[in-house]
């Protein structure tokens, strides 16, 4: 007489959600998979081939890693923007000075060149971040940390991905003074804590940032 074997541990399969007994189970990559998903699971691995676009193979790109990403960034954007304004502002100054000291410009149009700039760098910062996202998967920025932006399930990002993506954190994270660095402490922290990395932007875009090398 033999009885039957105690209950197994259930576990639940990574595709379907449903539980089985751990036996019913295999585990492909680190993932538990049952014998009506892994046929499916299989070929979406193979498929994903060497270049590492599965999402198991994948290395997420912590929060330090990624400051480092936008801080490389921000350097190629601040020195053209230095430059400009150390030829621009002594001119300003002669000009004005040429003219017997009297201001020659309106405060008004200085008010005006300043919303202008800071409109000109946005435009200017969306088409960097959109093109290269789209283009090359990375900003310049993340390309020298090793980085790239791909969807949750791995695929290359599309135009309403990138734009969206460079909305939410240009804009709505770190675009409006004063409430930005409470908006991007809470993105690092969210970023921080969660297994996939992602920030505020990442959740709403469905975007992981990944290192180009995964796990071998
Ligand atoms: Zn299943």
């Amino acid at each position: 007489m033999t009885q039957q074997a105690p209950p197994q541990l259930e576990l639940a399969c990574s595709q379907c959600g449903r539980n089985f007994a751990q036996s019913d189970l295999v585990q492909i990559a680190g993932s538990w998979v049952c014998a009506e998903c892994k046929p499916a699971f299989l070929s979406r691995v193979m498929a994903s081939g060497p270049g590492g676009a599965s999402p198991l193979a994948w290395r997420y790109g912590g929060v330090w890693i990624r400051f480092g990403a936008r801080f490389v960034d921000g350097l190629i954007f601040i020195i053209p923007v230095a430059i400009f304004i150390a030829i621009l502002i002594p001119n300003l100054v002669r000009a004005q000075r040429q003219a017997g000291g009297a201001p020659t410009v309106p405060p008004v149009f200085i008010g005006l060149a300043f919303i202008t700039f800071f409109l000109v760098m946005l435009v200017v910062q969306g088409c960097y971040e959109v093109l290269m996202l789209k283009y090359r998967s990375a900003t310049l920025g993340k390309m020298a940390c090793g980085l790239k932006v791909v969807r949750a399930d791995g695929r290359e990002l599309g135009w309403g991905v990138c734009f969206g993506r460079f909305l939410m954190w240009n804009v709505v994270t770190s675009g409006i003074p004063y409430l930005n660095s409470i908006l991007i402490l809470i993105s690092a922290i969210v970023a921080g804590v969660d297994p996939e990395k992602r920030a505020l932007h990442d959740r709403v875009c469905s975007t992981r940032v990944i290192y180009k090398q995964g796990v071998a």
